[in-house]
């Protein structure tokens, strides 16, 4: 059984986070008591921590939970196939499931929907986030059970590769023989880059920044064909020798604050082809957007946000093979009460750290 408390980092204001001791609540029928193991960390806890996402506080952080169920109602054991002492993969999406969206199969989309570490703290238990020694999973919560055996920060990788499935492959239906431009070589560009080759892309081209050498060369590794510094060369002119001219089938952008990979991704779609954008602009409008290349070329443009369960499956899928070393996109580690150095460090606010990804850790 679960403690009665638990330790916790609070988000109280912008980059402000603190150190809480909080109630664990009596179980109920139709949820869990979830024991964090790791947390993985991603842009949107930078976002978040900056203030510019918009949400409010207090909240605990955290969307990204790898844990051992502790405690788990009857109902829900049922529901979800698991019992205690399982580890579990948590979707931070928790869906109404009888909205219109939920009803046509867009969860992710849900009216009512509520997103772990996005909820505040004065609302029921509070416990909605993985900034925490312990959190409490809602009855409509989707798990995923996941290898027990394998090292936590390895499990959490099932988030940033769920997103490569889903925006590489899923979203722009990328096919054997297509060539996929993914612009930004974070770590759902690494793992786009996984999730393209195993769809059978003839040809995956990633791009970065000088500063990114060592996450394209791990791109190179994870089976990119080419990695394109756009500091040092003309994307555009060699996406075009690349590809004979015709530009790629599906181009992904996952780059963060960087405007400028928006319009460079009309200029390198194919005719025909698909762009999916999925990194935040902090809201900026696209300097030099030209619609007409649209319309011209009759490219699909879609966003993406969230990530679908047969995405996450896929992911947990490629990681309990061991078939690619997925640990070397893991690079850091980190104790929760440390966790605004995780967050700093990913966000390359740390000097001479060159993080990837980085977890929180509530048990070291
Ligand atoms: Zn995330
Ligand atoms: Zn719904």
């Amino acid at each position: 059984m679960p403690p009665k408390k638990t330790f916790a980092m609070v988000l109280t204001d912008k980059r402000c986070l603190e150190p809480r001791d909080l109630p664990i609540p009596d179980l109920t029928d139709d949820t869990a008591i979830l024991r964090v193991e790791t947390c993985g960390i991603c842009g949107t806890d930078y976002e978040q921590f900056q203030g510019v996402l918009g949400a409010q506080t207090p909240t605990i952080p955290g969307h990204e939970p790898i844990g051992t169920i502790d405690a788990i109602g009857d109902k829900a054991a049922e529901r979800w196939g698991v019992t205690v002492g399982d580890r579990v993969a948590v979707e931070n999406i928790v869906s109404c499931r009888f909205c219109p969206p939920c009803l046509a199969g867009k969860s992710q989309l849900c009216h009512n929907r509520r997103i772990y570490a996005f909820v505040r703290l004065t609302e029921g238990h509070g416990l909605w986030g993985a900034y925490s020694q312990y959190m409490v999973l809602h009855g409509n919560t989707v798990v995923h059970r996941i290898d027990a055996t394998l090292p936590a920060p390895l499990a959490a990788l099932f988030n940033p590769l769920g997103a490569g499935y889903r925006w590489a492959v899923e979203m722009p239906r990328t096919k054997p023989g297509d060539t996929v431009l993914i612009l930004g070589p974070g770590q759902r560009g690494l793992a786009s880059v996984l999730a393209a080759k195993e769809a059978g892309a003839s040809q995956v081209i990633i791009t970065g920044l000088t500063v990114d050498r060592r996450k394209l060369a791990l791109a190179r590794e994870f089976g990119a064909d080419t990695a394109i510094d756009v500091e040092e060369e003309d994307l555009t002119a060699r996406v075009a020798e690349l590809t004979d001219g015709r530009g790629a089938d599906v181009v992904l952008e996952v780059t963060s604050y960087s405007t400028q990979p928006v319009t460079d991704a009309l200029d390198v779609v194919s005719q025909g082809g698909t762009v999916i954008l999925a990194g935040m602009k902090g809201f900026r409008s696209i300097p030099d957007f030209v619609s007409d290349k649209i319309v011209l070329n009759e490219i699909t443009l879609r966003g993406a946000i969230g990530v679908t369960s047969s995405a996450y499956r896929s992911a947990i899928r490629l990681i309990e093979s061991h078939s690619k070393p997925l640990e070397k996109m893991h690079t850091h580690d980190f104790r929760l009460p440390d966790a605004e150095l995780a967050i700093r460090t990913l966000a390359r606010e740390v000097e001479g750290e060159d993080a990837i990804h980085c977890c929180l850790n509530p048990e070291h």
